[in-house]
């Protein structure tokens, strides 16, 4: 474990927190914890994280909503953007981003508490109505709300919100999100199966890579499941039984490893573009998914780990590492028998440490071990060259289960933790944070 003064300890709050329960409850909240460190998300987030249907998070301590969709505007500079992809301005206060921000810096800064900006750059609302920049997935369609990282008006927007952020509040680190491929759920599987655009297409070429033979495959496996997900998860499981038949499947699956490298090597660039414009300037922090997911989805942290100080993996546990999985086996077949052997295999695929139905996954998630196998496999694949945090859930899981999840994070022995998302962690489990550092004398 590192020394007590070097360890970050996070607590991640979003603009509307700010502004509906005020900037000093939430440095309150951060003292209470013995945070250092609070990272607000300034920028636009359509989303809703992902969670299990019925367990959809509640605002605990918010005086003037229950719940909310996770959005939040920064003001831009427009000549910065390229036509079509200049991000729309706050219309609403309690989601302006600046405003949280600089009213948080303002409340923290005489208790030394940093305040970081989070900025999601992909995914971004901006992305919903660009159709000829979005990602285009194997069955040619555009997936809308995704832009193509491999296209130059994408690097240019990506690279002016950095500018923005930078001109705007001169923070001491960027925590950047959205930096990857889509993932399979809220989309769909063939939406995983991306990007097949013209542009993908001519770089994948200039490097020998024929994306149409990977491209084919993909969809194969996609038709193979949807019409008979019983047998494709059974044949799957014969590959998963042994190191060696799973090698032997491998070998004849070069155009998918092809794929795979090939959307590394994008998403290395896009990320190598934001660093060369905020170098000097800003520290950059990665926002990525368990390394397990990430690498799927263009995330090689062994690749990221030389364009950053610090990588965190969201290590939500209780559902099922941020990925909405029982969403994406639900989408595939309501049979009850079919939907076990579909868990089986995801289970088997990642080797994760879960329960074996998939009755008990829909009530609790995986096991809290799997905090400590994706830390500790984060800090395998960033090989020293940046620092890891441990992402933790602290909501829907009561005083025990922060416990838990902390005691999990730091058998890793990361350089600290990020507790996410303070408006759904009831006032036990923050206080039950703070118990847990000071009993171990950290905080
Ligand atoms: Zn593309």
């Amino acid at each position: 474990m590192e020394k007590t003064s070097e360890m970050l300890i996070g607590l991640q709050v979003y603009a509307y927190d700010v502004n509906d329960e005020g900037a000093d409850a939430v440095v309150n909240a951060a003292l209470e914890i013995g945070a250092n460190v609070i990272f607000v998300a300034i920028s636009y987030l359509d989303h809703i994280t992902t969670t299990k249907k019925g367990r959809a998070p509640v605002l605990q301590h918010n005086p003037h909503r229950q719940s909310h969709g996770i959005e939040a505007y920064v003001h831009t500079t427009s000549d910065r953007y390229p036509p079509g992809l200049v991000p729309p301005v706050a219309d609403d206060s309690s989601l302006d981003g600046d405003v949280a921000y600089e009213s948080l810096k303002q409340a923290a800064q005489p208790y030394g508490i940093r305040v970081v900006p989070w900025i999601l750059f992909l995914s971004q609302r901006v992305a919903e109505n660009a159709p000829e920049t979005q990602v285009v997935n194997a069955a040619g369609d555009f997936v809308k709300g995704w832009l193509c990282p491999s296209r130059p008006d994408t690097i240019q927007f990506v690279q002016g919100l950095v500018e923005d952020t930078i001109e705007r509040h001169h923070p001491p680190v960027i925590f950047i999100d959205g930096v990857r491929f889509p993932e399979p759920v809220p989309h769909s599987l063939i939406d995983f199966c991306s990007c097949f655009c013209d542009a993908c297409y001519e770089k994948a070429k200039a490097r020998g890579i024929d994306l149409g033979i990977a491209r084919s495959s993909l969809i194969s496996y996609v038709e193979a499941l949807k019409n008979n997900p019983g047998a494709f998860a059974e044949e799957a499981m014969v590959s998963l039984s042994s190191g060696f038949r799973m090698l032997r499947k491998m070998a004849t699956q070069n155009a998918i490893l092809e794929w795979l490298r090939f959307r590394h090597s994008i998403i290395e660039r896009l990320i190598a573009a934001i660093k060369q414009t905020a170098d000097g300037r800003t520290e950059l922090w990665l926002d990525v998914w368990p390394p397990s997911y990430g690498w799927l989805l263009g995330q090689d942290l062994s690749l990221l780990a030389h364009h950053a100080q610090l990588a965190r993996p969201f290590t939500y546990h209780r559902i099922g590492g941020g990925a909405d999985i029982p969403g994406l086996i639900g989408s595939v077949s309501p049979d009850h028998d079919i939907q076990q052997a579909l868990y089986r295999l995801y289970k088997s695929f990642f080797n994760f440490p879960g329960p074996s139905t998939f009755k008990e996954f829909l009530e609790r998630g995986l096991d809290p071990e799997f905090i400590t196998v994706e830390s500790v496999l984060t800090k395998e694949m960033l090989a020293g060259h940046s620092k890891i945090l441990a992402g933790l859930q602290i909501w829907q899981v009561g005083k025990d289960g922060v416990y838990s999840a902390l005691e999990h994070a730091f058998m890793a022995e990361p350089h600290g933790v990020i507790l996410h998302c303070f408006g759904w962690a009831t006032s036990e489990e923050i206080s039950a944070a703070g118990q847990w550092f000071k009993d171990r004398g950290i905080v």
